[in-house]
């Protein structure tokens, strides 16, 4: 199979709000390096970045501080965060936010007198979450792709990576296989630094929010580079997905969280509302605990004619929750649900990664050459993401990477020759399906996985569930492994078929990671709640779960919680 080759000094994997911020941060730390993006879609018009409606957290505002942002983080993430990356992000806030507006020229929406609107997002102390309507993502997502296109930044669009490439002894990344969707074609890109930044996306779950090209890629790579995922059990569902049927794949798309933070009712089947005997901040509770409570009411078979619970915004006036939420209004509307007057059915949906790639706030990995930003790295949640702490995540952290990786280049980097058995390695497996005889059912094992995901390590798991799963995960991955395409769908060009296969491959991966973590932790936080070990655990002595891949086994760890900043049951407030 011939391999087309390309040097660049710098490339990033991904073209979200952490790919792009990184490409512009490190063309401004030195505008002589070669920088290019490689990206499963089109630049600026794929990944979750461009998704995000709800907004941007930020301690903007008189009355607010970085500390209260902190604080606000560490404790929605159930003591699990790494203290130094959730100052990095509370602090990188502040200055991102300003370039997003005064340099990338994003609007925001003010406040009369001109101030920036901030508005209320569940599980803050304070209205922090800096938005364009219910449309945040789009501005954002826009004025970057605007300036990466007048900069002369290398774009590799619609190139899918494949896999990390390591020096023959395995000491530091040469560079990243890909194939060209539009072709089929095979790329090594050798570089002296890599970015990861594929954004995660938990779509191995029935419902899931992320754009359809994320699969998990970035972190299926890492995993089979060796390197430590941690916080993999922790996956966030938001609470209110769209439920609009099964014909329908707008069902499971988020419908953002100020419906919430502005005084959205939910209601069970029978009309009740109850979050309000579960937690005093009724439906503004984090989304663990609002996910599990809607969770609960499906279980108890008090549900909406689709099977999930209502969310309800009349009461807040029809006027205004269409002057506030127009974009929400409308996507209830083409499902034929009056989100201004009436009642929506909401399920909750899988959401948002916190595990990822273990990082210093430098974003550097354990790999020499690999930097990791955004939804693919692990550390600044912990256990549970607070919404709007995402976006300022994936710039935050893109524009540190950017910086790191120029200055590294500047004074480490050199081009590193691959070791070519592992390419050919990695292009062996990846022609696979074009090899094997039988053809299988692709559809059919997504909707094993995604059942299976759902069921047995979704919003509720114990033991029996998860072992459940890892046993269908094992018969997956065997299936996959022995899949043939049919002879008709052989063309190498734009073969959907073969992408689908190597998605699914990724997510039958990272799956048996989370599963493992799942399986590892046996108490219940923020995002991860076992049945059968119901109780958080001394948080003095908190540890995360570290999952490896190591000869086809993951290995998994407990590793102490360091509190830099804070102990339980201390706080930054007031000192
Ligand atoms: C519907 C929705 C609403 C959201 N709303 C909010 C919100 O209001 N506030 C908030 O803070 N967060 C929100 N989030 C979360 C937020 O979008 C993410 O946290 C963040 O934007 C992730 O940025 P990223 O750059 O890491 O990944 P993304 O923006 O997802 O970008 C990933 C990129 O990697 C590319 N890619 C994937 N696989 C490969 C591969 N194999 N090779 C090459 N490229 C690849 C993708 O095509 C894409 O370009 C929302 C998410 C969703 C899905």
């Amino acid at each position: 199979m011939p391999i087309r080759r390309l040097q660049t000094d710098i490339l990033i994997l991904g073209a979200g709000g952490a790919g792009l911020f990184a490409a512009l941060h490190a063309q401004a730390a030195n505008p002589s390096l070669g920088i290019t993006i490689a990206v499963k879609g089109l630049l600026g018009k794929c990944g979750c970045t461009r998704m995000v409606q709800g907004g941007y957290n930020v301690a903007l505002a008189p009355g607010d501080s970085v500390e209260r942002h902190f604080m606000d983080t560490i404790e929605g993430g159930a003591w699990l965060p790494d203290q130094e990356l959730a100052w990095t992000l509370v602090t990188g806030a502040l200055e991102r936010v300003r370039e997003l507006e005064n340099e990338l020229g994003c609007f925001f929406d003010r406040n009369p007198d001109g101030t920036i609107h901030q508005k209320a997002f569940a599980g803050q102390s304070f209205d922090r979450t800096v938005h364009k309507g219910d449309l945040t993502g789009i501005e954002i997502m826009n004025r970057l792709s605007e300036q990466v296109w007048a900069r002369g930044i290398g774009r590799l669009e619609e190139h899918r990576a494949l896999e990390i490439v390591k020096t023959a002894d395995g000491s530091a990344i040469a560079g990243v296989l890909l194939v060209d969707i539009r072709t089929g074609e095979y790329l090594f890109a050798q570089a002296k630094a890599v970015l990861l930044a594929t954004g995660g996306g938990p779509t191995m779950y029935r419902f899931h929010t992320p754009s359809g090209d994320k699969s998990c890629d970035g972190l299926a790579m890492a995993l089979a580079a060796g390197l430590a995922l941690r916080d993999m059990e922790m996956i966030q569902f938001h609470p209110t997905g769209l439920l609009a049927g099964p014909h329908t794949r707008i069902t499971g798309t988020v419908l953002e969280e100020g419906l919430r933070g502005a005084g959205g009712h939910l209601l069970n089947g029978r009309g009740e509302r109850f979050m309000s005997a579960l937690d005093p901040r009724a439906e503004r509770a984090t989304r663990d605990i609002v996910s599990r409570a809607i969770h609960a009411e499906m279980l108890a078979g008090r549900t909406s004619p689709n099977g999930g619970v209502y969310l309800s915004m009349a009461h807040l006036g029809p006027d205004n929750v269409r002057r506030q939420f127009g974009g929400m209004v409308e996507r209830c509307a083409d499902c034929g649900f009056d989100l201004a007057a009436g009642r929506v059915e909401v399920v909750p949906t899988a959401h948002y990664m916190m595990g990822g790639v273990e990082f210093a706030p430098d974003c550097t990995t354990a790999l020499i050459g690999l930097f990791v930003a955004g939804e693919d790295s692990g550390g600044v949640h912990g256990a549970n993401r607070l919404g709007g702490n995402g976006v300022a995540n994936s710039t935050v952290f893109g524009g540190i990477a950017g910086e790191t990786m120029a200055r590294w280049v500047g004074r480490e980097g050199g081009f590193r020759d691959p070791d070519s058995t592992a390419i050919d390695a990695a292009v062996a497996r990846t022609e696979r399906p074009f090899r094997e005889g039988s053809a299988g059912d692709l559809e059919s094992v997504r909707e094993r996985l995604c059942t299976t995901m759902w069921d047995d390590a979704g919003i509720v798991r114990d033991a029996t569930s998860l072992s459940r799963a890892a046993a269908v995960l094992t018969e997956l991955a065997a299936e996959l492994a022995t899949y043939g395409l049919p002879r008709a769908a052989r063309d190498r060009a734009f073969n959907l078929t073969w992408h689908d296969w190597l998605n699914l491959d990724s997510l039958v991966s990272v799956s048996r990671a989370i599963v493992t973590a799942a399986v590892a932790r046996t108490n219940s936080r923020g995002a991860h709640y076992r049945r059968d070990f119901p109780d958080p655990g001394d948080l003095a002595t908190s540890t995360y779960v570290q999952v490896r891949l190591h000869d086809g086994a993951f290995d998994c760890a407990a590793v102490h919680v360091s509190f830099s900043r804070v102990r339980p049951g201390q706080s930054l407030l007031g000192r």
